[in-house]
């Protein structure tokens, strides 16, 4: 028995914001979520692990919409259905509605809490703004002090742009100056009517850039304290262990996308009629979990490498990226990016993996660069 995560959108697409390169503003919205499908939802995903540990996301749109009552009643129901099993929660949210009581709340429940956040104001407030315009970063940096005042553990999760991305290094000093050592970027690529990028989309170019950039000073300076999600896992692919990163992943699948009003989709990616795998109150989750549909979604992945990719040197650290990022001939728009990356970084990945094979630390490349 696979287990499976499933990002809950209790909310649908309903949000406080308009940020300017959202691919939800043109959705129609479901409902919120009702407390027959949460509870539904609830011990499904509990009955769908194998193991002792169930993981709960919640995303949107925008999670708080559905106020904290709603919340408190996720842990009334998970406490009632966990049996022996032990229940972690990640909430993310643009943090705008957050108050004492949420900061409260998070704590009280150890929930980890993910921040979107783009930068400094100038680089945050030109793509995220309330739905009258008004900028919101100040407003985030509120929630980001309480957070550290409540003593909440949270992340921040940056998408990175066309705007952001020229900045690398000034804008992760800003990032790690925040107060929490957990650092997520998230290429922008959304395309067109016509299959081109958006122009608030990161190019290959300046993601590989940008990656490169942030590297430079996180190699010398912060291993072991500040982790980049991509930093951390393309080490521990050096070291033998799997991708954290799914985009980087060999396979996709058992990530599923919950709507509020109970469908399942195969990934947060591909919300549309086509990746509907159904609904959970016609079929469980671990049913939906086990299907010939997810199998196949999972490995169309790796079934679908361009030709390109399958001779890449750094096929085993990129596996040919998201396939929601590919071209018609199946290769990734961010390819030149990710390959300049994973190129660039390898002489310092191999260094910290030998450094680990001789039970010493990473960090001591620190060291050596100086
Ligand atoms: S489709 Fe993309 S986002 Fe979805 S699981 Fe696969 S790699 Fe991840
Ligand atoms: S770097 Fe480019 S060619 Fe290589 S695996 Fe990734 S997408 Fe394919």
């Amino acid at each position: 028995m696979t287990g499976c995560h499933a990002i809950a959108k209790p909310a649908s697409s309903r949000c406080n914001l308009q940020c300017r390169y959202c691919f939800y503003l043109d959705k129609t919205q479901q409902p919120m979520m009702s407390d027959a499908t949460l509870q539904a939802f609830i011990r499904q995903q509990i009955d769908a692990q194998p193991g002792d540990d169930v993981q709960f996301a919640w995303q949107g749109g925008e999670p708080t919409l559905c106020g904290l009552d709603f919340f408190r009643r996720v842990v009334t129901l998970q406490q009632r259905y966990a049996g022996e099993k032990r229940i972690y929660n990640a909430f993310q949210t643009n943090g705008v509605l957050l108050n004492d009581e949420w900061y409260q709340f998070f704590k009280e429940h150890n929930w980890l809490v993910g921040i979107s956040l783009d930068g400094p104001a100038e680089l945050h407030d030109a793509h995220r703004v309330s739905r009258s315009g008004n900028p919101t970063h100040h407003k985030v940096l509120r929630a980001i002090e309480c957070l550290k005042k409540y003593g909440v553990e949270f992340n921040l999760l940056v998408v990175v742009n066309s705007l952001n991305s020229v900045q690398p290094q000034s804008l992760y000093r800003y990032l790690r100056g925040l107060g929490t050592p957990y650092l997520q970027f998230i290429p922008l690529l959304e395309m067109n009517d016509h299959h081109q990028p958006e122009e608030y989309s990161v190019s290959a170019k300046a993601w590989g850039e940008f990656l490169c950039g942030v590297f430079d000073v996180w190699v010398r300076e912060d291993i072991g304290r500040v982790f980049v999600q991509l930093f951390d896992s393309t080490l521990g692919v050096w070291n033998g262990f799997a991708s954290q990163v799914c985009s980087l992943s060999k396979t996709c699948g058992h990530a599923f996308a919950l709507e509020s009003n109970g469908d399942l989709y195969q990934c947060d990616r591909y919300v549309y009629p086509s990746y509907r795998l159904g609904n959970i109150h016609h079929a469980t989750l671990k049913e939906m979990n086990d299907s010939a549909e997810a199998a196949a979604f999972g490995q169309y992945k790796q079934v679908s490498l361009a030709q390109e990719c399958r001779t890449c040197a750094v096929l085993r650290l990129c596996n040919g990226d998201c396939p929601k990022h590919r071209d018609t001939r199946g290769k990734s728009a961010l390819c030149e990016g990710y390959r300049e990356f994973f190129e660039y970084t390898s002489p310092h990945m191999r260094v910290m993996r030998d450094l680990i094979r001789q039970r010493r630390s990473p960090m001591d490349i620190m060291a050596m660069l100086k």
